[in-house]
């Protein structure tokens, strides 16, 4: 096992990691640019290096700066947490260049799930079901009006290079395709310097379900059940739980099965996530993320499970502790993401905390960098906190989510804590019945006046 770790990250992710390295006896080295001098994950590692100036691309994404640091700090593998460097190949060769481990699956994974072409075609071959789509890359406006006519409209055109919700863009007729075909191109090369597009059939109403996977990088894989994420606002999650209320166990068995069989045949190792739109008792592969999710804190809610801690026992050559027997679900599980940002535009809100106090009690996590007199840097992520509840039930789970809610206090900046109270009074947040456009409707309807 290693005995030192170094955290190319910050914010609440960075916490997650440090308090897993410290329950297994792992020393944490946290890197920080110069606007995090005071942050918590500079607090709570026990060991510091500043790797450079406030922007992003010149400290947490400055390859060269954290190599250093874990040279200088001696420190044996680097964890990325999500976003970042998370994804980043050519990263993680050079980590292993310089003798280090990364903990995550290999540059070679990386770079076949990250060109979503690549993916969906990796995915059809070890037998995941796909969205109907283009073969390939769409190069010409007529080929896009070709392939338009021929799957029907409405279409999703979608960047290559894409994450994050970035460069898509709907076409619900061939009238709208050329402004749709170009805007979702020049998207793409401003965001993700590729033009490269791709088409898929536009599904309607589905569900965004993600299995959650876990390889050995020997041959083995296991699933740990589904995560709901259908509550999304300009394709960004905003509230996820776990196991998916529309999903039977059945279902779970099987499409879990299959995401777990394939990530054996590819020899992944580590954690990985396998997402799908669900529509009509169907599931379709969108995308595999090779990293932790934002969301993992509901999945090992229901399991028990500490998924950091596996995910370093992996990179260290040991064996997962648990097997697809052990993994039973106990209960459900909620996630709300809390950012900093005003309503109702979601417009960012940095600023200084001057009053903080975490919810507690039974079934509550709070997985969060703040603390009272933190001034929030306008750098980075407007994600300030994840309020996680678990109960036996999920109307267990959505009464603890109201309760935990109420307890939290967080002034000085505005949050989107409201959005969820406001949620909270929905029936159809409390039967379960929505699908990945409910959020934006309900919103655009006024949900929130
Ligand atoms: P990104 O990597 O940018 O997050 P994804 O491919 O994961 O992009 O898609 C993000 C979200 O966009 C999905 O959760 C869903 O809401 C929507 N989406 C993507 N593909 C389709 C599709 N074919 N039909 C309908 N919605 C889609």
């Amino acid at each position: 096992m290693f005995d030192k770790i170094l955290i190319a990250n910050r914010g609440e992710i960075a916490l997650r990691v440090i308090r897993a390295c410290r329950e297994m006896g792992i020393r944490s080295v946290a890197v920080h640019s110069t606007a995090d001098s005071d942050a918590m994950h500079v607090r709570m590692a026990d060991e510091t290096i500043c790797i450079g100036p406030a922007p992003g691309t010149d400290s947490y994404l400055s390859i060269p700066a954290i190599i250093s640091a874990c040279e200088v700090s001696g420190a044996q593998a680097i964890h990325p947490g999500y976003g970042f460097l998370s994804e980043n190949a050519r990263f993680v060769q050079i980590v292993e260049d310089h003798d280090l481990k990364f903990i995550g699956p290999s540059a070679e994974h990386i770079r076949i799930m990250g060109d979503k072409i690549t993916a969906k075609d990796t995915a059809k071959k070890l037998g995941i079901p796909v969205v109907p789509g283009s073969d390939g890359g769409v190069p010409t406006l007529e080929d896009a009006k070709k392939i338009g006519a021929d799957f029907g409209y409405p279409v999703i055109i979608k960047a290559t290079a894409g994450g994050g919700g970035r460069g898509m863009q709907v076409a619900k007729d061939e009238e709208s395709m050329e402004k749709a075909f170009l805007t979702a191109r020049s998207e793409a090369k401003a965001a993700f310097g590729n033009d490269e597009v791709y088409i898929e059939k536009y599904l309607q109403k589905p569900r965004h379900i993600e299995v959650q996977v876990f390889g050995d990088g020997q041959g083995g894989g296991v699933h740990l059940g589904e995560r709901d994420c259908s509550l999304q606002r300009r394709h960004q999650k905003v509230f996820e739980e776990a196991p998916g209320p529309s999903i039977t166990p059945e279902e779970r068995a099987h499409i879990g099965g299959i995401c777990a069989k394939a990530i054996g045949e590819m020899g992944y190792s580590g954690a990985g996530t396998v997402e799908f739109l669900y529509e009509d008792g169907e599931f379709y592969f969108i995308e595999m993320n090779t990293r932790l999710q934002v969301e993992h804190p509901v999945t090992e809610a229901i399991f028990g499970q500490d998924l950091v801690r596996e995910q370093i026992r992996v990179a260290a050559g040991q064996k997962l502790s648990f097997n697809q027997e052990d993994l039973v679900i106990n209960g459900h599980a909620i996630e709300v993401r809390i950012n900093a940002e005003r309503l109702p535009n979601f417009s960012p809100c940095p600023g200084k905390i001057t009053a903080f106090h975490a919810p507690g009690g039974l079934g509550v996590r709070m997985d969060s960098a703040l603390y009272d007199g933190y001034s929030i840097p306008p750098y980075y992520d407007s994600l300030i906190a994840k309020l996680i509840v678990h109960g036996r039930d999920r109307p267990e789970a959505l009464a603890r989510l109201q309760r935990a809610l109420g307890e939290l206090i967080v002034d000085g900046i505005d949050t989107t804590v409201p959005l969820f109270h406001a949620l909270l009074q929905e029936k159809d947040i409390h039967t379960g019945g929505y699908n990945i456009h409910w959020l934006e409707k309900w919103l655009e309807a006024g949900g929130l006046d």
